[in-house]
């Protein structure tokens, strides 16, 4: 292939003399491409219309001297190379443009060809190389503007991922130490659980030993003296002191089975409360009478009972639950009866504010601060440092709080070791005045001698022996008659048979066919035959299955004989 052909450069030639236009456009137009001008006007007007390189120009000439109209040319064409053509006689001037920068050569005239066409040749040249060098300067100076550009992107690329990187780093931190702090709750609340539970399993190991020993200790002293009763002779005196023995303990274990009672009922929100109005000065009275009384049998006949009532207050009436606040002090003054041996109990009420305040403050042992808190949760025992026993399974309090809190107040306690303590609780401030209404009124003492029911016939339905035994040792001295069954089945075929028969006490538990079951079968027979049940059970929904059945009323087992006596001659009358 051949090289493509070389473009020539374009080349301005100035002078007013036609005949050297003439030789220089015919010495060099093999090698340029050359355009010719016989005035400075005419060289202007086609430097704008061409890509000169080089401008030759004569220096003499008519209107212009040479060096000026390069000097005009360099103005508005810098890039473009001038030579000038002059004779020896304008030597100065154009020394003086050449160092001025306005000329590259000069060449005297009369010129040599070979000579004149180097001079143009490196000036072409020269041209080239400048222009080289501007492109060059030009693409360094963008390259450089890029750079620069770049550099301050860079550095705000650089400020900004570094502000990134330090918000990153802050959130990571912060997120570090959520989550440290997360552990660290976390471990806190395992430790506090693990801690609980562990407290709950040695409250648990506590609790079944205590409660072990709290059913052993009685029921080893009732079989003690039962064996004592049915195998020695003893003299009434030490019988009727084996007795009262017995009935001391079976009471401690009715006291344990009620409270175990209610501490579940409780639990399972089964607790009513019945509010009356109540007269509270006398309630507090006979507590104060029935605890000098047990004080006796406790062998604490110095320590003294003390009731502390406003004289104000003496006849207001309060509107309560007289039974559940009756119990609640009952555990309170039992609890100062057990850890005092001597001074004095002194308890009582005053109004603070909307509530009525009740306390009962004792000498007695006391109790550790840091026991203080935990006495009134349940099965919780204060943990004495000598080595005094008392007995108690820790459920009292627990159940005085729960009473209190349900009928409206609430309960504290504060005590110091040795000196003794004062438990508070309060109670609304519900006053009454009517005094009709007191549920206290004192009921007629029961005269059991004066019953006589010997044209009574009763049916007692019983599986256990034990039970009729002590119900006929109770209604010896009324002459009733009983009989006897120990089934529900055979309660049921006597009842149908014998018209003679007034009443029926009714086990609920017992074989073959239970109470409730006979109930119902005796009641649609005749429905006018008093039926009474008896059960060991205390629980709520007992009492509402057995009314349910067709009963007319109810004992519990063990059976009170007040109780018994009470419900007979209501229906014997
Ligand atoms: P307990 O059946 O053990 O008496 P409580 O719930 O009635 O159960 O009482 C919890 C604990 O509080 C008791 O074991 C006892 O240590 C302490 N306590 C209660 N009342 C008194 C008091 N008046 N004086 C000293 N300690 C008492």
């Amino acid at each position: 292939m051949s090289k493509p052909k070389k473009e020539k450069d374009h080349i301005l030639y100035v002078d007013d003399e036609e005949d050297n236009l003439t030789v220089f456009k015919f010495t060099f137009m093999e090698f340029y491409k050359i355009h010719l001008a016989t005035s400075a006007e005419e060289g202007m007007e086609i430097l704008k219309n061409h890509e000169i390189k080089l401008i030759i120009s004569d220096q003499r000439m008519p209107n212009i001297t040479g060096v000026e109209f390069l000097a005009n040319t360099a103005k508005l064409y810098p890039e473009i190379i001038r030579i000038i053509l002059t004779g020896f006689s304008d030597v100065e001037a154009i020394i003086n443009a050449i160092n001025q920068g306005r000329v590259y050569r000069y060449v005297t005239k009369p010129w040599n060809k070979d000579e004149f066409k180097v001079t143009i040749d490196n000036a072409l040249e020269s041209y080239r190389l400048n222009k080289e060098n501007r492109t060059l300067v030009k693409d360094l100076t963008q390259a450089n503007d890029k750079l620069e550009r770049y550099n301050a992107n860079l550095e705000q690329i650089v400020e900004e991922r570094t502000a990134e990187v330090r918000r990153k780093n802050e959130e990571l931190e912060r997120h570090r130490h959520h989550l440290e702090q997360m552990v660290n709750e976390r471990t806190i609340d395992l430790k506090r659980a693990k801690e609980k539970a562990e407290e709950a399993n040695r409250l648990k190991s506590a609790f079944l030993a205590n409660m072990s020993h709290e059913i052993r200790t009685p029921m080893n002293a009732i079989a003690g003296f039962a064996y004592l009763l049915a195998t020695q002779e003893v003299s009434a005196e030490s019988k009727r002191n084996y007795v009262n023995h017995i009935n001391r303990n079976i009471e401690s274990l009715l006291q344990l089975i009620d409270d175990i009672l209610d501490i579940s009922k409780i639990e399972a929100n089964q607790i009513e409360i019945k509010k009356q109005k109540t007269k509270v000065s006398r309630l507090l009275q006979e507590l104060a009478a029935s605890f000098n009384e047990l004080k006796t049998q406790k062998d604490k006949a110095r320590l003294e009972f003390v009731v502390d009532i406003p004289p104000q207050m003496e006849d207001n009436l309060l509107v309560t639950d007289s039974i559940r606040l009756r119990q609640v002090l009952t555990n309170l003054l039992s609890n100062s009866l057990k850890y005092t041996k001597e001074g004095s109990i002194t308890f009582g009420f005053r109004p603070v504010g909307a509530m009525l305040e009740f306390f009962v403050k004792d000498t007695g042992i006391g109790i550790a601060r840091d026991q203080l808190p935990h006495i009134f949760t349940r099965f919780r025992k204060a943990e004495r440092s000598n080595k005094e026993l008392f007995r108690g399974v820790g459920l009292g309090l627990a159940i005085s709080k729960s009473l209190v809190e349900m009928l409206g107040g609430t309960i504290s306690a504060d005590s110091t070791e040795g000196v003794g303590s004062t438990f508070w609780f309060t109670h609304p401030l519900d006053l009454a005045e009517d005094p009709s209404h007191d549920e206290l009124l004192e009921k007629k003492a029961l005269d059991i001698s004066s019953f006589d029911w010997s044209k009574r016939h009763v049916l007692v339905a019983e599986d256990e022996k034990t039970n009729f035994d002590f119900l006929m040792e109770l209604l010896k001295n009324t002459r009733a008659r009983l009989t006897w069954v120990q089934n529900g089945e055979q309660a049921v075929a006597t009842a149908k048979a014998d018209s003679s028969i007034d009443l029926v006490l009714m086990d609920i538990k017992m074989p073959i066919l239970d109470g409730y079951q006979a109930t119902k079968h005796i009641k649609a027979l005749k429905p006018q035959l008093p039926i009474i049940a008896q059960t060991a059970y205390a629980m709520a929904d007992e009492k509402d299955l057995i009314l349910e059945a067709g009963c007319d009323s109810y004992l519990s087992k063990p059976i009170n004989p007040e109780e018994l006596f009470t419900t007979l001659s209501y229906y014997f009358g």
